[in-house]
């Protein structure tokens, strides 16, 4: 297949595939909420595990279970499942992370009725020994769980060939990134967001042949020219608004790297074959990069942007987050400190929903990179 139709073929109403892919699988979906679900034990029971990323809908339910400043993010997800557009989903797991995500979880049990409802209760210091244990104890649970709903337990076999799936996902991820980076431009920034978020709705092994195909299609294309506009990182949370990278590349400049948790948060850090599987995966959550609701070291998200934006030779920074996100919202001061103290320019663009007022940003965008 050529590069477009690759790419074309991960275009998809991810609700609708999701639906069918249960019907021809006889399989189950699992939905969870950010990018601290251990994704791999998911797979491992035969299931699918989908990504939720709020809604393209109005919110007219979940306003009569949450405050109207939460995030969209949780807003919009509970609305979906209200409404009867994730009647598809046979279980949800939510990793005890920010506060909004948690009493989601509480609101989703009471109100949506899932077979299965999963509670990862992670620890919220991840940099010490005792963390450690406590996070292979909660993976543990979480396989128990799934084993008490589906009747069938996981071998380490099983769950080793689940883990080298997603290692392989997560290197051909890493080579989109390494080619992005090294050529902006090389691949539209709304297709690269397209490719990135199949990985967390798709079935892993088809997406996987695809996503290798890309890769070597990419790598065999003629480079493109040097790229002459302003290199941007992204940073923060979930970045679910395609437009987001047409709106800067028409303004003169490319993504050259991403701190977020839909981007290189979520497929950072391949995983050890060798040795226990689950403290193996434990290991990967506690060690990479933290978001903002977890802590590891008072200032290792501002030392971590700082090598990104060195490594990509980024000329800025835009921290894209969503309104009412408490937890990007308390680290951002500090984080902007540092990056001042770099001589390194920075933007802060908070997104109120999926439909971004597009005029706006732009204009943001377009005084930003004139700018730089
Ligand atoms: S920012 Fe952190 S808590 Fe929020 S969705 Fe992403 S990984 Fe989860
Ligand atoms: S965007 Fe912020 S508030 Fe919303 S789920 Fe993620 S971390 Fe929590």
């Amino acid at each position: 297949m050529q590069l477009s139709e690759l790419i074309d073929s991960l275009k998809l109403d991810p609700l609708a595939y999701a639906s069918e892919w249960k019907k021809n699988h006889s399989g189950k979906v699992v939905g969870y909420m950010c990018s601290y679900a251990p994704e791999e034990i998911i797979w491992a029971f035969g299931a699918l595990p989908f990504r939720l990323m709020g809604t393209k809908n109005a919110i007219e339910r979940a306003d009569a279970h949450l405050q109207a400043y939460c995030c969209s993010l949780v807003r919009g997800s509970l609305e979906d499942a209200l409404t009867g557009r994730l009647d598809f989903l046979d279980g949800m797991v939510f990793p005890h992370t920010c506060d909004s995500i948690q009493r989601l979880s509480d609101i989703w049990r009471i109100n949506v009725k899932n077979c299965f409802h999963a509670d990862i209760v992670l620890p919220v210091k991840l940099d010490s020994d005792s963390a450690s244990d406590y996070l292979i104890a909660t993976f543990k649970k979480l396989i128990t769980d799934l084993e008490n709903w589906l009747g069938r337990s996981v071998t380490g076999k099983i769950l080793g060939e689940a883990v080298d799936l997603y290692n392989e996902i997560r290197s051909h991820l890493n080579a989109l990134y390494m080619l992005r980076q090294a050529h902006p431009g090389v691949i539209a920034g709304s297709d690269f967001h397209a490719i990135v978020q199949a990985s967390m709705w798709m079935d892993r092994e088809a997406f996987c042949k695809i996503l290798s195909g890309i890769v070597r299609c990419l790598k065999e294309q003629t480079a493109a020219g040097s790229f002459q506009g302003k290199r941007i990182v992204l940073s923060g949370g979930v970045c679910n608004v395609p437009d987001i990278y047409s709106i800067l590349e028409t303004a003169g400049a490319a993504v050259v790297g991403e701190d977020v948790c839909t981007g290189d948060r979520f497929f950072q850090g391949n995983i050890p074959m060798q040795g226990d599987m689950v403290e193996n995966i434990a290991r990967r959550y506690s060690d990479r990069i933290v978001c903002p609701a977890k802590h590891h070291g008072l200032f290792s998200r501002g030392h971590h942007l700082i090598q990104k934006v060195k490594e990509t030779r980024a000329d800025g920074v835009l921290f894209l987050f969503l309104k009412f996100c408490d937890p990007h919202g308390f680290d951002y001061p500090y984080i902007k400190e540092m990056l001042d103290q770099e001589g390194i320019p920075s933007m802060l663009y908070e997104i109120e929903d999926r439909n971004l007022s597009e005029g706006q940003f732009k204009t943001r965008c377009e005084a930003f990179i004139e700018m730089l």
